[in-house]
């Protein structure tokens, strides 16, 4: 019995959403999601503030990481008959 949103919008359209299913995996929330109006499905993940916080920061470091790659890459690249990416 698919419980009412309790404030989670649908990707698609902002509608409400039911929870189809909860899991507990790895000290994180997963749950199954189906907007009411659109019968679209997703899922997301709950995981305490403090862990977010250690993913957010991993993200933020791969990003810097990767555009110094870019420009390291750019560099070596000077001059060379090779065509521009982006
Ligand atoms: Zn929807």
């Amino acid at each position: 019995m698919p419980v009412r949103g309790k404030g989670m919008r649908c990707t698609a359209c902002g509608a409400d959403t039911a929870t189809l299913e909860t899991r507990r995996r790895n000290g994180a929330i997963y749950r199954r999601r189906q907007c009411q109006e659109c019968s679209e499905r997703f899922s997301t993940r709950e995981l305490p503030e403090a862990a977010l916080k250690a993913l957010q920061a991993q993200c933020s470091s791969l990003q810097r990481d990767r555009e110094v790659l870019r420009r390291q890459l750019r560099r070596a690249a000077a001059g060379l008959p090779i065509g521009e990416w982006s």
